[in-house]
């Protein structure tokens, strides 16, 4: 074949792909233009995940008739002229590409109308054809209507999801934009009936509602850097859960998503509060860079971006989320009444602290030294149990009395043994010493169920109600009556109506988990009962009574798998007399 040069619509089309993954993109693009228009309000109508539909309102500046036709060519952009500004970028836009690539794989079209003008006008686009363009009625601002996303290119078409995970992401993104944007008012409508409204008001009411969080478990954290600002909210530690969704990152007000950052943020939890690494924690966190540190131009959907000074804005991320938890950990330390209060400087923050070279002889009992034996040599007393804890004692070996010494940053419980000193973590033991409780009686537990007075309709999004479609037989058999509408008529006895959407989603969120491998009912019991394990436990946090603690540690005399709290987390570690006096060269 001879060289050709394709055709404008052609070239669109298959452009069309990097900026267009799906309908989330769309939505993505026209709220940009709708903020960078100065919109105060912005409303999005979503029909079938936005396959049939997506229309987004604004009443931004609009265009004129002129605008209107051009705004669809390819790099048709009022942004920047030239390369230099692409590093000096203020607006999300800049490419001028969104509307060609979108209006190119549609049937679209564009309702605008300028303050100044008294008419406003229709243009109309048809898989990158221009249609018409004629004057309209029109309220001040900008309607774009985008009909049949991807009719020119069935492949794609084909890659979509359905619906309700396609609405899904919609939502993501549109919750993104609301968060960042507290003085503009935004609505989401699914099939004309309003899904989510924020109104002009408060950021952090957004946050709340945004990450499902009371207010009170959130906490500030701002960091005032000469080459960043951050600020945000993020999670009291002790509520960290196993879901990495809600770490929200923003930079300049893009959305975006960063492995390493969440990380940083992980590293921050783990050091300050003791939290394992493979707990999340739930955050919404702005950085503001000089533009000229940060490239945005790295990708077409413009989800990464590239600092100049990575590691930089990893520490600064991590230093400004480590100095928010400190104070407010000190805010509640001064506020409660704790058996011992220890300063900072005195207390062990990183679990890895603990050296281990002592151990290698006689008594180790480092749960972290112990579980990994019995990683290697399980004994089994019950393979399901095995499968993630890996530590099981058939019996558990004596441990002596143990005599409480105190409770440490609201987080340790000390006790002394005859032939040594503990120190527990508090929640990881309250949480096994339940779950160990819950699931020895599970056979009773499961029978007892309780017929809700009236069906609870669970809070859930179309992603997650699909993935417990999946496991509605299995939590039919496990105490749970579910309608085909996921209605639930009954629950076990062990939980109230109250739990059911958090244990809901928190399950939906594990049957997405692929790395749990087959999700059999063994496991999804053994997942319900963690559940309630975790959430009536002590919390990393509370200040306990001296009372409380002793019957902690009378419990664990006989708590059977003692070394680990469900989730595979050590809930102790010992020091042998022996062990201490090596330390000290005695
Ligand atoms: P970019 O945003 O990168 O400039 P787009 O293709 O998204 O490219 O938009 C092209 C141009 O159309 C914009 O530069 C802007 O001038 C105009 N435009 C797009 N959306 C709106 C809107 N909602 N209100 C007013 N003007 C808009
Ligand atoms: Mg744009």
């Amino acid at each position: 074949m001879k060289i050709h040069i394709l055709p404008p619509a052609v070239a669109d089309q298959i452009a069309a792909g990097e900026v267009v993954e799906r309908p989330a993109s769309v939505v993505k693009e026209m709220i940009e233009n709708a903020i960078d228009a100065n919109a105060t309000q912005i409303d999005v109508f979503i029909k079938d995940g936005g396959k049939k539909l997506i229309e987004v309102r604004d009443n931004g500046t609009g265009m004129d008739p002129e605008d209107a036709e051009k705004c669809v060519l390819r790099h048709a952009t009022s942004k920047i002229s030239t390369i230099d500004d692409v590093f000096a970028i203020r607006s999300f836009g800049f490419r001028g590409e969104a509307l060609s690539a979108i209006s190119a794989i549609s049937n679209f079209e564009i309702v605008t109308k300028q303050e100044k003008d008294d008419a406003g006008t229709c243009v109309k686009v048809d898989a990158g054809k221009l249609i018409s363009n004629s004057p309209s009625p029109a309220n001040n601002g900008t309607i774009f209507r985008v009909k049949n996303l991807f009719f020119p290119v069935p492949a794609r078409l084909a890659h979509l999801k359905n619906s309700g995970t396609e609405m899904a992401a919609i939502r993501r993104e549109f919750e993104s934009f609301a968060l960042t944007h507290p003085h503009i008012g935004f609505k989401l409508f699914r099939d004309e009936t309003v899904v989510l409204d924020f109104p002009i008001g408060k950021q952090f009411d957004r946050v709340t509602k945004v990450l499902g969080e009371d207010s009170s478990a959130l906490i500030p954290v701002e960091g005032n850097l000469p080459a960043a600002k951050i600020h945000g909210w993020v999670l009291q530690p002790g509520r960290c859960g196993t879901s990495k969704k809600s770490q929200l990152l923003w930079v300049n007000g893009r959305h975006i998503d960063d492995h390493k950052l969440a990380w940083a943020i992980r590293e921050a939890y783990h050091q300050t509060a003791g939290i394992e690494k493979h707990l999340y924690p739930k955050f919404a966190i702005w950085i503001e860079l000089d533009p000229l540190l940060v490239d945005v131009n790295v990708h077409p959907r413009k989800t990464e971006v590239k600092f100049s000074e990575p590691g930089d804005i990893w520490s600064a991320i991590k230093n400004t989320v480590t100095s928010g938890l400190q104070r407010s950990e000190r805010s509640s330390l001064s506020a409660g009444g704790t058996v011992a209060q220890f300063t900072e400087s005195q207390t062990p923050h990183r679990t890895s602290s603990f050296r281990s070279p002592s151990f290698s002889g006689g008594q180790k009992r480092s749960a972290a030294n112990f579980s990994r034996e019995l990683f290697t040599q399980p004994k089994s007393f019950s393979d399901l149990h095995a499968e993630r804890s890996g530590a099981i004692e058939e019996e558990p070996a004596p441990v002596g009395k143990l005599q409480l010494v105190g409770q440490v940053a609201k987080k340790y419980i000390l006790a002394e043994a005859e032939n040594g000193l503990w120190v527990f973590d508090q929640h990881a033991l309250h949480e096994r010493q339940r779950f160990e409780m819950f699931w020895n009686d599970r056979e009773t537990l499961l029978k007892e169920k309780q017929t809700l007075l009236v069906p609870h309709t669970p809070q859930l999004d179309e992603e997650q109600r699909e993935l417990l479609l999946k496991k509605r037989d299995q939590l039919n058999t496990l105490g749970f009556e579910l309608d085909e509408n996921l209605n639930v008529i009954a629950i076990p006895s062990l939980f109230t109506e109250k739990d059911l959407d958090m244990l809901l989603a928190d399950l939906s969120e594990w049957i997405g988990d692929e790395q749990i491998g087959e999700h059999t009912s063994d496991k999804l019991l053994r997942k319900i009962l963690e559940y309630k394990a975790c959430r009536g436990s002590v919390m990393f946090g509370d200040a306990l009574q001296p009372e409380e603690m002793q019957k902690l540690l009378d419990d664990f005399q006989t708590t059977q798998w003692r070394n680990l709290c469900p989730h595979g987390r050590p809930n102790h570690v010992f020091w042998s007399f022996e062990d201490l006096d090596k330390e000290f060269h005695r």
